[in-house]
């Protein structure tokens, strides 16, 4: 898909960056150039998917590691 690569280069442009990332990310309504020539923004978009990304990855991380404790305590109650 093209249309994910430019947005992948996008990113990738914006990881690049040595400017200082902006605390607000893609929320900044900053419109000062002095701002942005000092602090840098994830590309529209990009950056609210990969935190959702990020979230599923660590949900199902947490729910692997309850799975994990609830067949380790079945074991531990069976050879009691
Ligand atoms: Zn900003």
């Amino acid at each position: 898909m093209s249309s994910n690569n430019v947005k992948d280069s996008e990113f990738q442009a914006y990881k690049d960056d040595s400017r200082i990332p902006c605390k607000y990310g893609t929320k900044c309504y900053q419109k000062n150039p002095q701002h942005h020539s000092k602090y840098k923004h994830p590309p529209k978009g990009e950056m609210v998917t990969y935190n959702l990304q990020l979230t599923t990855n660590m949900a199902n991380l947490q729910l692997i590691t309850l799975i994990n404790i609830t067949i380790q305590q079945l074991l531990i109650l069976s050879f009691n």
